[in-house]
């Protein structure tokens, strides 16, 4: 499942922060880009079971993260909350399948509103990550 090794990889990132810190976590973000089309109950659920032992009573929070994107043919912006993503992965479900696997590769299938272009950028919203990080 593609949510566990997401998981496993943030897990690796915190473990370094905490270390760093040397100081007990409480509670994590895990922010999660508007292009990122996954279950986020089951990131959590497994981030939760890869922290059992280091982090046995750790908080996740996810976070939703608007995407923000440009056309590199006429410089347009714009914003996609979640729910436009999920309005376009509706009509296109192979859109929905790549952007579950990687949002970057996506974008050519995303057009510009203005100029049609496919030349498509993500200033935001396209990776997950870890935000905050409250330490007890
Ligand atoms: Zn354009």
């Amino acid at each position: 499942m593609h949510e566990s090794s997401i998981a496993l990889s943030l897990l690796a990132e915190l473990e370094d922060v905490a270390s760093r810190a040397s100081r007990p976590v409480k509670a994590v973000e895990i922010i999660v880009g508007a292009l990122n089309v996954i279950d986020t109950d089951a990131l959590v659920n497994a981030f939760k079971a890869a922290a059992r032992d280091a982090f046995p009573r750790i908080e996740v929070r996810i976070v939703r993260e608007p995407a923000r994107l440009r056309c590199r043919s006429c410089g347009h912006e714009w914003v996609m909350e979640p729910g436009d993503v999920e309005e376009l992965v509706k009509n296109h479900p192979r859109l929905g399948t790549l952007l579950h696997l990687d949002a970057d590769t996506a974008l050519p299938y995303i057009k510009c509103p203005r100029c049609g272009s496919s030349e498509v950028e993500a200033l935001a919203g396209a990776r997950i990550r870890l935000g905050r990080v409250e330490f007890a």
